[in-house]
C-alpha cells in the first residue's frame, strides 16, 4: 500500500449482491484501504467524542468523517492546513472525509432530521429550513449566506469557498457543495435547487481541479458529487446523469453522495434509483444514515458507505445496541448486571466492564461513561455494516439480514 501517493484513489467491486443493486468493494486512498460497505464513524470537530484515536482503530474504522462547517468555523480551515491537514492534527493516520458543509449551513447545528418519516399535514413552505428555529441562512444561486451558531458571526459559502475549505482540511475524500433541501419544499422549489446543485457541482469541479493542481504537494484528495431530488424518482435519476456523466475539461467527480433529507419508507427506492444510475465503477457515500434498518436498505440498493452521529450520540445520552435491540444503560435492572452490555461483542468495552459498572457510570454522571458506551456502539455498527460486507462475499446477505432484524426489532417488524 503506497501511502501519501498524489493520484492513489480508486475503487474496485470485489463481489455483486446477487438480485440487488449492493456490492462488496474497495476504495484506495493515500492514507489506506476502506473495505466496503464500510460505516465511518463522525468526528465532527476532527474528534469522535470521547474516544481516543487508538480507540478508533481498535474498533476497526477504516475512517473517519469530519464536517467542514464546524472546522471552518472553529480553529479555521487555514489552522488545520498549517498543522499538516486533517489527518496529522486529530493524529488519526487513516483515510479521512469532510462533507461539504451545505447540510450545516443549511441547517445551522440544528439539525434537522436526515430520515423523517413523511406526513402529509405536514406544513409545506420553501422558508422551512430548520423548523421553529430561526431562519439563519439564506440561499441564492452564487452560495448560501449563513450566520455563526457559535458567535452570530455571518458568513458565506460558495462552491469555490467550500472547495477552499475543503482542500485545506485536506481530507482523502470531500464532497461538492449541494443545496441541501427538506421534503417540506415544493416541487417547484425542488426543480430550482436541483438546478443550481448541478451548477454548483459544475464550479466544485473547476475550482477543484484548479486547487489540486495548485496544491500538489499534498495527497490526492477525491471529490464526490452530491445527488439531491428529494422524494421524486426523475428529479433523483436526473441528477444521478447530470452528476455521473458530468466532466468539466475532461474531470470528473470520483464517487457520488448520495444525499439530502429522506422519508425512511422510501430510502430503499430513492438509494435505488440513484444507483441505478450512476457509473458502477465509482463509489457511492450515503450521507448521515446510521439506523441498522436503514443501514441494510443502503447496502442492499447499492450505498458502499456511510456515515452519522447516532452511534456516538446516543451512547452519549446512556443508550446503547444490543443484538435484541437498544437499552438504556441507566435502567435499574442493569444494576446488579455482573456481565457485559452484550455477551457477544467483541468490543474493548465488552472485554473489560460489566453492564452494572457502566450503569453505575451514568448514574454517578462520569465521564468514562461516554467513552466506554461510545466505543461499544461505534464497534457494533461498524461490525454490523463489515458483516454485511461478509455476507455478501459468502452469499447469504439476505438470510443474515432476516435474523439481525428479527431479533434486534423484534416484534416491530
Ligand atoms: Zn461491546
Amino acid at each position: 500500500m503506497q501511502m501519501d501517493t498524489p493520484g492513489a484513489f480508486s475503487f474496485r467491486e470485489v463481489k455483486a449482491l446477487d438480485g440487488a443493486l449492493g456490492r462488496a468493494g474497495e476504495i484506495t486512498t493515500p492514507h489506506g484501504l476502506i473495505q466496503t460497505p464500510a460505516f465511518i464513524p463522525v468526528g465532527t470537530k476532527a474528534t469522535v467524542k470521547a474516544l481516543l484515536p487508538e480507540s478508533i482503530k481498535e474498533l476497526d474504522a477504516h475512517a473517519v468523517l469530519a464536517n467542514a462547517y464546524h472546522l471552518y468555523l472553529q480553529p479555521g480551515s487555514d489552522v488545520v492546513d498549517e498543522a499538516g491537514g486533517l489527518g496529522k492534527f486529530m493524529n488519526w493516520d487513516g483515510p479521512t472525509f469532510t462533507d461539504s458543509g451545505g447540510f450545516q449551513v443549511l441547517s445551522l447545528g440544528v439539525g434537522f432530521k436526515k430520515v423523517i418519516a413523511m406526513n402529509e399535514d405536514t406544513f409545506r413552505s420553501d422558508e422551512v429550513i430548520a423548523d421553529k428555529k430561526e431562519r439563519l441562512a439564506h440561499v441564492d444561486d452564487d452560495g448560501v449566506t449563513f450566520k455563526s451558531h457559535l458567535d452570530g458571526s455571518m458568513h458565506r459559502f460558495t462552491p469555490e469557498i467550500s472547495m477552499k475549505v475543503q482542500h485545506e482540511l485536506g481530507a482523502d475524500i470531500i464532497f461538492a457543495f449541494d443545496e441541501c433541501t427538506t421534503l417540506h419544499n415544493t416541487r417547484k422549489y425542488q426543480e430550482k435547487s436541483l438546478e443550481r446543485t448541478r451548477k454548483w457541482a459544475i464550479r466544485c469541479l473547476k475550482e477543484h481541479d484548479r486547487l489540486t493542481k495548485e496544491r500538489n504537494h499534498r495527497p490526492y484528495q477525491a471529490l464526490f458529487g452530491v445527488l439531491q431530488g428529494a422524494q421524486y424518482e426523475d428529479l433523483r435519476r436526473k441528477a444521478a446523469k447530470d452528476l455521473g456523466g458530468m466532466s468539466v475539461d475532461g474531470v470528473e467527480f470520483d464517487g457520488f453522495g448520495l444525499g439530502g433529507a429522506l422519508d425512511k419508507e422510501k430510502l430503499g427506492t430513492i438509494v435505488g434509483w440513484l444507483c441505478e444510475e450512476l457509473p458502477r465503477q465509482k463509489p457511492r457515500h450515503l450521507l448521515g444514515i446510521g439506523e441498522p434498518d436503514d443501514l441494510f436498505v443502503g447496502v442492499e440498493n447499492g450505498a458502499d458507505t456511510f456515515d452519522c452521529v447516532a452511534p456516538s450520540r446516543q451512547a452519549r445520552t446512556s443508550a446503547v445496541f444490543t443484538q435484541d435491540g437498544r437499552v438504556n444503560m441507566t435502567n435499574a435492572k442493569f444494576k446488579r448486571q455482573f456481565a457485559p452490555i452484550d455477551a457477544s461483542c467483541d468490543c474493548y468495552t465488552c472485554a473489560h466492564y460489566t453492564a452494572a459498572y457502566i450503569n453505575h457510570l451514568f448514574k454517578s454522571k462520569e465521564m468514562l461513561a461516554s467513552t466506554l458506551a461510545t466505543i461499544h456502539n461505534e464497534r457494533f455498527i461498524v461490525r454490523l455494516v463489515a458483516n454485511m460486507r461478509e455476507a455478501i462475499i459468502r452469499g447469504d446477505f439476505f438470510e443474515m439480514k432476516k435474523e439481525f432484524m428479527g431479533r434486534f426489532y423484534g416484534a416491530k417488524i
